[in-house]
């Protein structure tokens, strides 16, 4: 399969930072902004360093470094800016029948829900809100485009969670999530099946809800993400630990101009990722972290798996994670892949944003 998906074509993924201004904290703290952006969005950043002088006042590093991207979204980047430069491109491409996935990376609290998420409740006039974030616009573009063409469609939609390398659907209802059904793993998390023939990779149980249009999808969303709430106040790690996978499926009926019917089918996942912040500088293992048991193998992996479609390796290693695998499908090949890395503008958490520049860097 991996083999496959590199014949197909040139995997080329974009690259995008996201800065956020500075928080209540870090202002409190006094921790100066050394992240400049020219305007809310840009094609580089630079960063102040605070870069070693040696005792002969020679500076051994630049002060300074100056890091290019696809696209950079200072502080004052909307949600809405974001939403038509990075996603609506994307979507445009599910509709013609591509799978798409879309990763938010960052240190934890730098805006990667905010930015996948963020306001999902519509004004009273059913749009998106002004905080409104990538999932609840994407939903409502898909509807209109869909609601307007003659096409006949069904999206369905899958919302999982993967916490310690344990899957776990929030879409199902607690009886179904949490009995010792048999299609549930050892660990009681959900279990991933390759089907080589039919459909390829997927979660066997997962619940795929066929929803009507975006209210419906939200409403959805909206208990998925309670219930993932409620997991994060039991294990106080658990947001800043866990991956949230949402794919929406989208099946198109055409006419051809012969009048026949051609089936299309595309994928959007929406990942917002465990924070990275246990990932070592250029994704080494960080031994401390290690050793207390807090690497997250499928973070690891997935930036194993980027580099390796990215310099056209003979081996992907998709298998080694779980996250991986259920994406192995939406990776490499013809699909979309983009990258949106958070970063926070402050001295305090310099050392985590380098290791995400790093990081993002690694991945164009
Ligand atoms: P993460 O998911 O990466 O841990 P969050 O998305 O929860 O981080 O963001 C942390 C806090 O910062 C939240 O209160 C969020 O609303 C706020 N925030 C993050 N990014 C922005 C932004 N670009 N503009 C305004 N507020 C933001
Ligand atoms: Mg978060």
């Amino acid at each position: 399969q991996s083999q496959k998906n590199q014949q197909e074509g040139d995997t080329h993924i974009q690259v995008i930072l996201r800065c956020r201004g500075r928080s209540e904290r870090e202002i409190q703290e006094n921790s100066p902004g050394i992240v400049q952006i020219e305007g809310a969005k840009a094609k580089d950043l630079t960063i102040e360093t605070t870069a070693p002088v040696s005792s002969l006042g020679t500076v051994t590093l630049a002060p300074t470094r100056t890091y290019p991207f696809d696209l950079v979204f200072g502080p004052e980047a909307t949600q809405s800016m974001i939403y038509h430069d990075v996603v609506g491109p994307m979507l445009n491409e599910v509709l013609l029948g591509y799978n798409c996935t879309l990763f938010a990376y960052g240190q934890t609290g730098t805006g990667k829900t905010y930015t996948m998420q963020g306001d999902l409740a519509p004004t009273p006039m059913g749009n998106p809100s002004s905080h409104a974030g990538i999932i609840p616009r994407v939903l409502f573009r898909l509807f209109h485009e869909l609601e307007k063409s003659s096409t006949d469609f069904m999206v369905k939609v899958s919302y999982i969670e993967l916490y310690n390398e344990e899957l776990r659907d929030l879409l199902a209802n607690d009886a179904t999530a949490n009995n010792g059904a048999k299609d549930k793993g050892p660990d009681g998390g959900l279990k991933i099946f390759d089907d080589a023939n039919k459909r390829g990779v997927f979660i066997q149980g997962v619940e795929e809800i066929a929803v009507k249009d975006s209210r419906d999808a939200l409403a959805l969303l909206t208990k998925g993400s309670e219930r993932r709430q409620i997991a994060a106040t039991k294990f106080n790690d658990h947001s800043s630990r866990s991956h949230s996978v949402l794919s929406l499926t989208v099946h198109l009926k055409e006419k051809t101009t012969m009048g026949d019917d051609l089936l299309k089918v595309g994928k959007l996942n929406l990942v917002d990722l465990a924070g990275s912040e246990n990932i070592g500088r250029s994704g080494a293992e960080n031994k401390r972290a290690r050793e207390a048991g807090m690497i997250n193998q499928s973070l690891l992996t997935l930036g194993r798996v980027i580099n390796a479609l990215v310099d056209k390796a003979q081996h992907v290693p998709y298998r080694e994670s779980k996250l991986t695998r259920i994406l192995q499908d939406s990776l490499g090949g013809r699909t979309k892949t983009c990258i949106i890395a958070t970063i926070s503008p402050a001295r305090s958490n310099l050392e985590e944003t380098l290791s995400t520049l790093d990081y993002a860097l690694r991945a164009k």
